[in-house]
């Protein structure tokens, strides 16, 4: 499909993408480091949201300002601000999260060169009053701190707009998800990786165009696809390796739906386009399916992962978790524990943004896949 390898060439080298995207439309690029992050106010204001990641090369530079014992995404995106490959973005956001995101925060300030750098301090606990009050004040801050640095004035217009787009691309995001349930085998996990990634990084209306034309011509395909490999859904933070797609298909997986910051967790949350669009994102993000940096109950997460598992008609949950990531480290007991209970089978994968060598991980993802 022409639209797919197109996607697959833009996150292959996603920073190509946005220096030409610059040259050719005078745009700012505003850089995140977490889902925790309205998008819709940066895209509102006329900029590119771009969600930086780790890096797949060695980590040299960052471990001088960070412990070793910090989780690889974060040395990672350190590693490419320090190496200075993330020069086209004009500015940061960083959101109040995991411990180790807020310590970045304080390190980029003091040793990344950008115009401007805004830390939008988010509640921790989403379901106490005084968090949803709080939650539309902060947004509130953070549209002033984007219209400052980027020299805008972000109407209601432009808002209702990017409420808008970003709603129907969750919605063609979801229908995917739904197609590959019914048909897993219609879109390869690296496919499918690529295009979740190429949402955090395109121009959010041409992406809208291309996921269009992909959802249609998955839907309208007569293609026949049986799959007779084990269905698991992926659970974690974040995902950035294709690979680990390709290894669980070769090890007779196949990955059906996932609770990751790279998957469901950007696209859940329909914004209500019948309130103001700043109480429509606040409300979103109140409600969306949240990471274990933030607290909606005790056992909210694990609930979640369950109903994907159930819906997805998953076999198993495979845990991918990255080392010295503390948050998913402390939930990960409670969640097996409720896994268990459900007798759902679930496989704990402790990695790092570099991957260990293809053969062992396949060996883990066949022995796994065995039992199920
Ligand atoms: S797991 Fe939570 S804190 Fe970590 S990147 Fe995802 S949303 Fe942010
Ligand atoms: S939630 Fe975990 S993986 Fe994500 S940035 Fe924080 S420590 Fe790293």
């Amino acid at each position: 499909m022409e639209e797919i390898t197109e996607i697959k060439n833009i996150t292959a080298d996603p920073y190509a993408y946005c220096r030409k995207y610059k040259d050719e439309t005078g745009k700012k690029i505003v850089g995140y480091t977490c889902s925790y992050t309205p998008e819709e106010l940066i895209y509102a204001a006329g900029a590119l949201p771009f969600r930086i990641f780790g890096t797949n090369q060695d980590i040299r530079l960052a471990d001088a300002n960070l412990q070793s014992y910090c989780c690889s995404l974060v040395r990672g995106i350190l590693e490419e601000a320090l190496s200075n490959r993330l020069d086209f973005i004009d500015g940061v956001i960083f959101p109040h999260t995991c411990d180790s995101i807020q310590r970045l925060s304080d390190i980029w300030r003091i040793n990344v060169k950008q115009k401007f750098h805004i830390d939008f301090v988010l509640p921790v606990k989403l379901n106490t009053a005084s968090a949803r009050q709080y939650l539309f004040d902060i947004l509130e801050k953070l549209k002033n701190d984007l219209e400052r640095a980027l020299s805008v004035q972000i109407t209601d217009a432009t808002l209702a707009d990017a409420v808008k787009t970003y709603n129907q691309i969750r919605a063609l995001m979801k229908k995917l998800y739904a197609l590959r349930v019914q048909r897993p085998a219609i879109i390869s996990g690296r496919d499918f990786h690529s295009i979740i990634k190429a949402a955090m990084m395109m121009d959010r209306k041409i992406f809208l165009k291309t996921i269009e034309k992909i959802v249609t011509q998955i839907e309208t395909s007569d293609r026949k696809v049986i799959s007779g490999d084990k269905r698991l859904v992926l659970a974690g933070s974040v995902c950035s390796h294709p690979e680990i797609y390709d290894i669980i298909e070769q090890a007779g997986g196949i990955v059906v739906g996932d609770d990751l910051c790279t998957g469901s967790r950007y696209f859940e949350g329909v914004m209500d386009e019948n309130v103001s669009p700043m109480e429509a994102i606040a409300r979103r993000y109140l409600n969306r399916p949240v990471c274990p940096a933030k607290h909606n109950g005790l056992t909210n997460r694990g609930e979640n992962i369950i109903r994907i598992v159930r819906e997805s008609k998953a076999d198993g949950v495979v845990f991918l978790l990255l080392k010295f990531c503390d948050p998913h480290a402390f939930d990960y007991p409670d969640i097996k524990a409720m896994l268990d209970k459900e007798n759902i089978p679930c496989m704990l994968l402790d990695m790092e943004e570099q991957l260990p060598a293809e053969a062992q991980l396949q060996t883990r993802f066949e022995t796994f896949i065995q039992i199920l």
